[in-house]
């Protein structure tokens, strides 16, 4: 048995307040985890608020988690006290069933959601399958690395599964916690850049994450002024907004991909798909294995989120920051 001190709510949206709870006895496949840093992903807010119909209380927020690991079950064959390892939203599946035979556990049926029926980072230790507990590559700047393991991972798999390529031209919607680092990672993968945003003052900022450009997508001039000519477009926002008009902007079997979770419909008219042979799709996270080679990446170019710290005993206020929209770029809770 082990005691962790965390911070939970009690009921929806309800405040977070100092929680103990008992860990059993760590399973042979298992590991614990030490607390370094936390970041705060919007998820963790839909799931307070439980905007899902999926939460249970008492809630513990938190799954982009480093630390290092201090205990390790006896199956456990890659992984060592000290080792330093990152955690996401994922932190366990069968590892027999064919997606996650096939490498792709984040698809497996009964992936287990680190803040799912259980508790998560918001805490001084945390417990995972091993297969779920990332390796960290040396000289990773931990302070900044938490909201690779969620957020980070999120926008690099559609880079890889789309086959996006250096010399494509693409486009992201919405900068915000995920959309900043989707332009840094495909600035570094040798893209052209487009940001479409809505917000003039962030302007600079964008520009020195990596965009090429600009587009006011509230401006349906400066949209028509790029018509045709994205092979991808990624969306990270969770807002309805007019589809048909950025499918406008991908050329000929472009691909629009979301990860932002629009709760409406997308209404697409199918003319926009057929001609030009344009397709549209959707990924969550990504695998363990791609999470590895995307810190490696992040480690040879120095791409990090832009993070606010927090002390974890300023949880609520760290949340009403998020939840206000003034997260610049993304929250790291230190524990
Ligand atoms: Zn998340
Ligand atoms: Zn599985």
């Amino acid at each position: 048995m082990k005691t962790v001190n965390s911070y939970a709510a009690n009921e929806p949206g309800g405040k977070l307040n100092p929680f103990k709870y008992e860990l059993p006895n760590l399973g042979s496949d298992q590991v614990d985890i030490k607390i370094y840093y936390c970041g705060i992903c919007h998820s963790d807010l839909s799931m307070l608020n439980n905007d899902w119909g999926m939460t249970q209380y008492p809630f513990v927020p938190g799954h982009e988690i480093v630390g290092k690991v201090v205990a390790a079950g006896r199956d456990v064959k890659n992984l060592k006290p000290d080792d330093l390892v990152g955690l996401g939203w994922n932190s366990a599946s069968c590892m027999h069933c064919d997606q996650c035979m096939d490498g792709s556990h984040h698809l497996c049926d009964t992936v287990e959601g680190t803040i799912i029926g259980r508790h998560g980072g918001f805490s001084d230790y945390v417990r995972s399958h091993w297969s779920w507990a990332i390796p960290l590559p040396e000289g990773i700047n931990m302070k900044k690395a938490g909201p690779l393991l969620c957020g980070g991972i999120t926008v690099f798999n559609p880079i890889i599964s789309s086959g996006v390529k250096a010399t494509d031209k693409v486009g992201v919607i919405g900068i915000g916690g995920l959309g900043h680092m989707a332009l840094k990672f495909l600035s570094k993968w040798g893209c052209e850049v487009i940001a479409f945003s809505s917000n003039p003052n962030k302007k600079e900022q964008i520009l020195a994450m990596g965009a090429t450009k600009v587009i006011n997508s509230r401006d349906s001039k400066e949209l028509e002024s790029i018509a045709g000519s994205l092979d991808f477009i990624l969306n990270t926002t969770n807002v309805s907004l007019d589809w048909n008009s950025y499918l406008t902007t991908l050329g000929p079997k472009g691909k629009f991909h979301t990860v932002g979770a629009v709760l409406e419909p997308m209404a697409i008219p199918s003319f926009s798909l057929i001609m030009g042979e344009k397709s549209v799709g959707g990924s969550p996270l990504g695998s363990p294995a791609l999470t590895r080679t995307m810190l490696e990446f992040c480690v040879r170019h120095n791409i990090y989120p832009i993070v606010e710290e927090f002390p974890l005993a300023k949880v609520n206020e760290a949340m009403k920051h998020l939840h206000d929209g003034k997260a610049r770029y993304r929250i790291v809770l230190k524990i």
